[in-house]
């Protein structure tokens, strides 16, 4: 860096205005902590423009003055990547007042938006076109449009619609050096040599700024049916998948896998819910099916169910009787991952197996945790429908905390080399960011790091933008 931090102050106060810039350290609090709560450093200040111009302006600024930049959305990516660094000071450039929607197409299906909108204004405004942005995940009231490119960002409905890369048809971006790419397409089809939007879905804001975004619609669902059903086991729960998906015309949307002790979780974290079925089960599975147009919803998953009952993979279940029922089953899944964070430390994964390897994986990776250590909670769950665990671990209450982290740790090394045995990813929906660094890089063959680490240089060769997340910072 070679400007000091008042000329890097009055350069942006000029630009935005005093509202544009936060410098008291009161004031920056909330852009130095997570959901979580997690925080490493202090910003050198936090920037927050309100469009795609002001953003290059400050990127460009800050390439010529080798200022560290990171883009911030809405702070719920789990893996650091959005957290300012605590031994090099950087510039967090907040998306929250770059919040427009530009436009909506209904005959074309597609929606155009600043990129720090936040998901849930986006799907409201779908919806009121009489359409359907699917993506959809717990934290869709904070996350921003941004963060899920940049996360390619995953959730409960990618077994139908896939993930934000399969939703994305343009984007614009600032690269690291302040100039602007406008790939705001909306092309359903385009097939001009490489596509360049892809590399920055998922890049966690490593290569460029996202600033706009062209997404896919897809028509409003006029009917769905939510059930939650109870199986002997994690095995039983996907031949169930396999049948669903086959007896409900691919018209399931989500799949989820609860084990009864995260249902527990649920209960524990919400006292107003309540257990949904009269007896306790060892493992549930959560799903929806959605259509629009005429069709019969109830006929399939009463097909579903009768056919499940006759294989034994069904032992019992309840099929919502409206929407406050239904959103009342979805309660459970969202208050688990709140019961999980109320019991204190633990070991938070998203990792993915084929799903045809998940339940072998599933009792094997239970049988070596047990093993090393008995009194150690297994809290897995997740979108199995798309073989997504969070195979999440509570550690012994009696432990101090540098126990529990050391045992976390060495337990953490152990599944990863189970997923690693199954071909399977450690980061299914999260990413990389700073926590699950070292084992990506472990993973990594000399190619792959080389292609990579090119891929970095050529868009930032001097490691300013978001630096440290994904590959190590350079210096
Ligand atoms: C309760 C809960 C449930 C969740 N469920 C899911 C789930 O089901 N599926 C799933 O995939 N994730 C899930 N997540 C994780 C998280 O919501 C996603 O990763 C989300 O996409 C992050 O968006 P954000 O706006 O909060 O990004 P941030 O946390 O602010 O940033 C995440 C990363 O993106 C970068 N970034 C942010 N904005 C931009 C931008 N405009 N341009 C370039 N880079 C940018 C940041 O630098 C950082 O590296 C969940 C999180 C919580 C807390």
């Amino acid at each position: 860096m070679n400007i000091d931090q008042n000329t890097l102050s009055a350069f942006l106060t000029e630009l935005m205005g005093e509202s544009g810039v936060i410098s008291e350290t009161a004031d920056t609090s909330r852009y130095t902590t997570d959901w979580s709560g997690e925080r490493l450093g202090e910003p050198l200040l936090v920037a927050r423009p309100r469009s795609t111009q002001e953003v290059a302006a400050i990127v460009g600024f800050c390439h010529r003055h080798q200022v560290p930049m990171v883009a911030q959305g809405g702070h719920t990516g789990l893996v650091g990547g959005a957290l300012p660094d605590a031994e090099r000071p950087e510039l967090v450039i907040s998306l929250e007042r770059l919040n427009r929607i530009r436009d909506i197409d209904p005959l074309n299906f597609t929606l155009s938006v600043d990129s720090g909108c936040v998901l849930q204004t986006i799907k409201d405004a779908a919806a009121e076109s009489d359409c359907d942005f699917p993506l959809s995940l717990g934290a869709q009231g904070s996350c921003q449009i941004g963060g899920n490119i940049a996360t390619n960002a995953g959730g409960l409905n990618v077994l139908r619609f896939g993930m934000m890369r399969q939703l994305v048809l343009g984007l614009e971006v600032v690269l690291p050096d302040g100039r602007i790419w406008n790939g705001m397409h909306a092309l359903h089809k385009d097939n001009r040599g490489y596509d360049l939007k892809q590399l920055f879905i998922g890049a966690e804001g490593t290569l460029g700024i996202v600033t706009g975004a062209m997404l896919k619609l897809f028509p409003k669902p006029e009917t769905s049916r939510t059930a939650l059903v109870a199986v002997p086991d994690v095995s039983a729960a996907l031949a169930l998948y396999a049948q669903a998906r086959r007896s409900c015309c691919d018209l399931l949307c989500a799949f989820e896998l609860i084990p009864r002790a995260c249902l527990e979780l649920a209960l524990e974290a919400a006292p107003s819910l309540s257990d949904p079925l009269e007896s306790a089960y060892p493992v549930y599975v959560l799903f929806e099916v959605a259509a629009s147009g005429p069709v019969d919803l109830d006929a399939m998953i009463e097909h579903l169910f009768e056919k499940g009952m006759e294989d034994g993979h069904v032992l019992d279940g309840v099929l919502a009787a409206n929407d406050t029922q239904a959103n009342r089953l979805w309660q459970i899944r969202e208050y688990m991952v709140e019961g999980q964070q109320h019991r204190g430390e633990h070991l938070r994964t998203d990792i993915s197996l084929p799903i045809s390897s998940l339940s072998e994986f599933y009792d094997e990776a239970s049988r070596a945790m047990i093993a090393r250590s008995p009194d150690t909670e297994i809290i897995a769950y997740g979108h199995i429908g798309d073989g997504n665990l969070h195979f999440n671990l509570l550690p012994p209450p009696d432990l101090d905390l540098a126990a529990k982290q050391a045992l976390l740790h060495e337990l953490e090394g152990e599944l990863f080399a189970i997923v690693e045995r199954y071909q399977g990813s450690i980061s299914a929906e999260h990413g990389i960011g700073r926590v699950k660094q070292a084992p990506f890089l472990d993973g990594l063959s000399d190619l792959e790091r080389e292609l990579i680490t090119g891929l970095k240089t050529l868009f930032d060769p001097d490691d300013l933008m978001a630096a440290g997340r994904i590959l190590p910072r350079r210096a």
